[in-house]
Parts: C-alpha cells; structure tokens; sequence
C-alpha cells in the first residue's frame, strides 16, 4: 500500500474489507496510517496489544429510527447515528450532524478524527460522533423541534455526562442542541448540564462555545506565523462556507488584522474586496437563515456573487477550507498554490482530500490539519463541561484566554513531536503522532478493553 509502513497495510486492508463502502472513513483511517510508520517502530509494544487494530473499531455502534411528523401531518423517516469510538481518555464527546449526506460512513470518519482531536487537547475527553440524514433546510422551527425530540428519545438512553456528551456540528446549533436537551431533561427528569454542549448562555452554555472553532482556528494560524516571525497584518485571506465555523473565523481574521475577501456556501461565493462584512454576514446566516447570494443584496452593489465556481480560484495569502469534507481537490490545490498561498488550515472536518494534502506538501505550503486547527470547539466543549461540574460560569475573556493557551499548547506539540520523528515542520505528521500516542497509552494502561 502506496506511503504505508508494512506493519500498518494489513490492518488498514481490514478496515477496508470490515467497513464496504465507507469511503470518508478509509481515507481518513489511511491519512492518521501513513503517519505512524516511525511510531511503529519506536513503540513495538503498540503492536503487539493491537492498539492501532482496536482503535479502528468503534467500542460502540447506534444505528436508530427516527420517525416525525412534518407540518402537513405526513410521517416522515430519518435515520439516527451514534459511533461511540473510543472512550480511554474520558467519556465520548462529539458532535451531532444533519444533513442528508449523513451515512455510517460519514459518522465513523468524524468520530475517528474526534479521537485523536480530543488526545490533542490535552482534556480528559474520548471520540465520538452522531447525527442523522435529516435535512433542516427549508423545515420550519416547528419542524425541527419534532425531530430533535424523537431523535433524543431514542438517543437518551446512550448519552449521559460520564458515557457520551454530544454537541454541536453541521445543521445543529444552539436551537437544536436546546430542543434535544429539553426532551432529555423530560425525559430523564434530570436537569443533567454536562450531557450535552454547546448549550444557551442562561441554561448551562459556556461563552465563546459559539465563536470557539473559528476562533480556535485563527489563533492556530496565529501561531504558525508568530513561529515564523510573520502576522496576520494585511493579510489577504479566503474562507470558504459561512456557517458557524467560517463566520467566527472571519470575525478573528479581521480582530487580528487580515482581511477576509471571500465566503461562500454550495451554490457559490461571494467577492468583497474591501472585506466581508460580518454583521451582514451573521445577520443573513444567523438571524434569517438565509443563502449566501443574498448577502450580496444587502452590501448593495459592495460585494459580487460568483455562482457555481470554486472559491479557492480566488487568490490568497492564507486558506481556510471550513465548508465540509473534501471541498478541496487536487485542482483547487493547484489554484491556490499557483496564486501564492502559503498557509491552508482547515477548519471544517477533513475539507482537504488527499490529492490536495499531497500537493501542498510538494509546494511548500504549511498544511494544519483539522484534527489540531479546528480543535477549539471541542476544547471549548470541555470548557463547557468544567463550568457544569463545578456550577460556574467564567467571562468571555476568561474562557477566550483558555482558548487561545490550549491552541497555542496544540501547535506547539505538533511541532515538538513532528521534529522529534524527523519531520520538522510537519503539522500533520505531528497532530497524528501527538494524538495518537496520548491515547494509545491510555489504551495500554486500561488493559485489553
Ligand atoms: N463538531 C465539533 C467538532 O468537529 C465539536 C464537537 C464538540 O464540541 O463536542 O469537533
């Protein structure tokens, strides 16, 4: 197998065979393989208790239905997923998306870049990832608020604040994860904070939990160019998607100095060179729940929408893929690289496919996988779930601090690491070996489990 050590071709040929047609979830078992060769090597002990076989398969699996009412009084059918992956480092922890492109597949990649994500926080959080292939576009409130409380009322009995704390991901903000916690706390007759995160501020949410993947996101940046003398003054930057990840990071972008010139969603992208305008932004995404073709209407003649192109044509100093997976081919790399773009860091789950990753490397382009520059949402998740045990809220400024010290402490291991197995500079290679060796020795210390 092309890039992998032999040690690691037959377990990732298991995967393949064991999980027919997960597609996301081979590709990202195969990007965390190709960096543990060296590991393997160092550390035989790994193999011979089959840490890497084990850690490929879920501890536990949740395939559920999801029946609802829509407002015309049809029934509608959804399916719901839990993969409890891992679990050695603390109770599960991950997201929840909807969206129809959600299958086993889908869920098991997430949840297996959430375990080492996790490991590289630095908190005691496990892997975990769930959703379902419910599509909230165009579904009223009412809506919504039906199917969050049947896909809790089988999800309940699964999740608890020391087994599996769901949060947030694509389709599920605030809203939702408010609709699933009151039908837990119905439910359970348990006013239970720590089993979900990413909750309101007056009932249990943390501040910054918001803001925190974009933000974390653009501190990681940050620190790539404080390592290299470097700042985000005047940069030019271009985020792709406008949902929660890429307004907060475009709302950071700008608080530091750079200057974001272009957003965009599935139809298109929209140009504002003289920068976008967040409060638009988050008013047409936040508040109407609009598309991103309509913020163009209201800068009014400011802003340009270009339909069913790749945003990545758009030239830029520094890239942020936080859309969705795979959003970057192997041709957007070469756009990219060819305009002169030196720093891509993803803040979406896996948005660069390996073609791009690959080519990156050959150019020189520093390349942050999401597994250590979007970790700050979950970091912040854990936050959450502090502030929950001990009854208490901090201040923005507070929490924001914590933030920006646990990325810079994630960019700094990766680094570390990356040097120490002869790979200096190697964002990746680092974040995989850092995340994995923290929760393989957990592993190896619990004992066959
Ligand atoms: N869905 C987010 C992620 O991909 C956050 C998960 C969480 O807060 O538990 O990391």
């Amino acid at each position: 197998m092309s890039g992998l050590h032999p040690s690691l071709c037959d377990i990732y040929e298991e995967v393949a065979r064991r999980n027919a047609g997960e597609k996301e979830f081979h590709q990202a078992v195969f990007e965390v393989l190709t960096s543990l060769g060296p590991v393997v090597d160092k550390h035989p002990e790994f193999a011979d208790n089959a840490v890497i076989r084990r850690l490929c398969e879920p501890e536990r699996q949740i395939i559920f239905r999801v029946p609802w009412l829509d407002d015309s009084g049809t029934v509608q059918i959804n399916r719901g997923f839990r993969v409890e992956f891992n679990s050695a480092l603390g109770p599960f922890k991950g997201g929840l998306r909807f969206h129809p492109s959600v299958y086993l597949g889908i869920v098991k990649f997430l949840g297996f870049e959430q375990i080492f994500k996790n490991s590289l926080t630095g908190l005691p959080i496990g892997g975990g990832k769930g959703g379902s292939d419910f599509d909230p576009k165009g579904r009223s409130d009412a809506e919504v608020m039906r199917f969050c409380q049947s896909f809790m009322t089988e999800l309940y009995r699964h999740i608890g604040e020391y087994t599996d704390v769901p949060a947030g991901d694509i389709g599920v903000g605030t809203r939702e994860i408010g609709y699933l916690f009151g039908q837990y706390k119905r439910i359970t007759n348990r006013y239970e904070s720590g089993v979900l995160t990413g909750k309101g501020l007056t009932w249990g949410g943390s501040q910054v939990r918001t803001e925190a993947t974009g933000y974390g996101t653009v501190f990681f940046v940050d620190e790539i160019l404080r390592a290299a003398r470097d700042s985000f003054d005047g940069k030019r930057v271009v985020v792709s998607g406008s949902g929660n990840v890429a307004i907060y990071a475009i709302e950071k972008v700008h608080a530091l100095g750079g200057i974001v010139v272009a957003c965009s969603d599935s139809s298109g992208y929209v140009l504002d060179e003289k920068g976008i305008d967040i409060d638009v932004l988050k008013d047409v995404k936040e508040v109407q729940r609009g598309r991103i073709s309509d913020y163009v209407e209201a800068r009014a003649g400011a802003a340009q929408f270009v339909e069913g192109r790749s945003i990545w044509e758009v030239p830029c100093d520094i890239a942020l893929p936080s859309a969705t997976q795979n959003e970057v081919s192997g041709a957007d790399a070469e756009l990219l690289i060819k305009s002169g773009c030196r720093i891509v860091a993803e803040g979406a789950n896996m948005p660069c496919t390996p073609e791009a990753v690959k080519l990156f490397a050959e150019a020189g382009v520093t390349f942050a996988p999401g597994k250590a520059a979007n970790a700050g949402g979950v970091a912040t998740s854990a936050l959450e779930m502090q502030q929950n045990a001990s009854r208490d809220s901090w201040t923005f400024e507070d929490t924001e601090q914590r933030l920006a010290e646990i990325m810079g402490r994630i960019h700094d291991s990766c680094l570390t690491i990356a040097d120490e197995y002869g790979q200096p500079g190697n964002y990746m290679a680092g974040a995989n070996i850092a995340g994995f060796i923290r929760v393989a020795d957990a592993m190896l210390a619990l004992g066959l489990v």
